[in-house]
């Protein structure tokens, strides 16, 4: 198969990380016969620099004409005093809104051999854990009514969070899908005891599972989710939530893995065209050293190939690559604090995966 993919290294670490997950995604198309073009565009404060703002319209166009998109990651401190809408970050949600992507894939996944990077106790994590959010990324609460107003006891500002069947089902159908892919669980999180709008969304989501029986479902509230996440994170398989409630979670849960630099995420649209980047930013105090962790820009790649490509052996090879160079001991930098091991560079931990592939 061939696919045509659009790089947006950005910023900082950005460059780095993207070049390595070009290269794992080469050797895998090389492995299994296919051909990945990659065209590289301008985000970010480069994209400043270079044409004077951080999204130019070529930058959409190449997007909106590839069949998926990588990201790196955007901002520094050299663009820091830029104004709002000049700022680097800005492009982020440019894209995001240009691409029409409304869902947020967050993988959240404990390594066994870096349990000890885990802020959780070893009783509670010593199987590692291996979850994956869903979360609806462009309605509720984030971009309902808002405003001023007087009240009760005077000026008073609000927010509206409200779903429409039609959003529900969308990102609903995505979390089935995703879980059909996965170990057949899903666990839908709300407040339905308090909020109507949770209460329209449990009651989509229940009607959804009809048809999906072979997908064992469950509800839970998200208060009790947040205490579950810590307490053992383990029952989870797939969760599905609002874009609030997603936002939370998602971070909760990335923590418990204790590493930033192993963490990648996709985000998708009603097409199969998404975006595919890491979870951390464009860490400037590393930037240009050859330290930055690139696995999570290649297991976003890998992402890449399961969701919008449908090459799931394929991502399972990067994925079971990035396994056993772990369990071998290999390390880059900022996973040695927390484990034993060998630590790498940038690029040999490159070199590593792409061996073992
Ligand atoms: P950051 O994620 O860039 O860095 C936080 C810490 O984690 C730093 O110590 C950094 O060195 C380390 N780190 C991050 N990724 C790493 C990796 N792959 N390997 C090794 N270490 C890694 O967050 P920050 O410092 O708050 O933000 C830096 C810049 O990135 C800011 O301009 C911010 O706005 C931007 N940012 C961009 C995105 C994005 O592009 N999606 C996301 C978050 C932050």
């Amino acid at each position: 198969m061939e696919y045509n993919i659009a790089l947006l290294k950005g910023d900082g670490i950005g460059p780095e990380i993207v070049d390595s997950a070009v290269a794992i995604l080469e050797k895998t198309a090389d492995k299994f016969g296919h051909k990945f073009n990659f065209t590289p565009y301008l985000i970010g404060g480069c994209a400043i620099d270079a044409a004077g703002v951080p999204l130019p319209q070529e930058t959409v166009d190449g997007c909106l004409a590839s069949d998926s998109v990588l990201l790196g990651a955007v901002g520094g401190p050299k663009w820091d005093d830029q104004p709002g809408d000049k700022r680097p970050e800005k492009a982020l949600l440019g894209i995001r809104s240009a691409l029409g992507l409304y869902t947020n894939l967050r993988p959240a996944k404990l390594y066994p051999a870096l349990r000890a990077a885990s802020p959780l106790k070893d009783e509670i994590v010593g199987k590692g854990f291996d979850l994956m959010i869903v979360r609806e990324l462009t309605g509720g609460i984030y971009f309902g009514d808002r405003g001023y107003r007087e009240g009760r006891y005077g000026q008073e500002a609000y927010d509206t969070e409200a779903y429409s069947v039609t959003e529900i089902e969308r990102i609903g159908r995505v979390a089935f899908e995703t879980a059909m892919k996965r170990s057949k669980c899903l666990c839908s999180i709300d407040k339905a005891n308090v909020l109507e709008s949770s209460r329209l969304w449990r009651k989509t989501m229940h009607a959804l599972s009809e048809e999906y029986p072979e997908v064992q479902y469950t509800d839970m509230f998200v208060d009790n989710a947040a205490m579950q996440l810590v307490r053992d994170p383990q029952q989870f398989d797939v969760i599905v939530t609002s874009n609030m409630f997603g936002d939370i979670l998602s971070d909760e849960a990335s923590q418990i893995t204790g590493s930033i630099g192993m963490l990648a995420s996709a985000s998708l649209g009603a097409s199969t065209r998404g975006m595919y980047e890491p979870i951390h930013g464009s860490a400037p105090d590393i930037a240009g050293q050859n330290k930055a962790n690139p696995i999570a820009t290649i297991l976003s790649g890998a992402m890449m190939l399961r969701y919008s490509f449908g090459l799931s052996e394929e991502a399972d090879c990067i994925e079971s690559a990035v396994d056993k160079v772990l369990n071998a001991g290999w390390r880059t930098a900022d996973l040695m604090g927390s484990a034993e091991g060998i630590s790498l560079t940038c690029t040999e931990m490159t070199e590593k995966i792409s061996e073992v592939l």
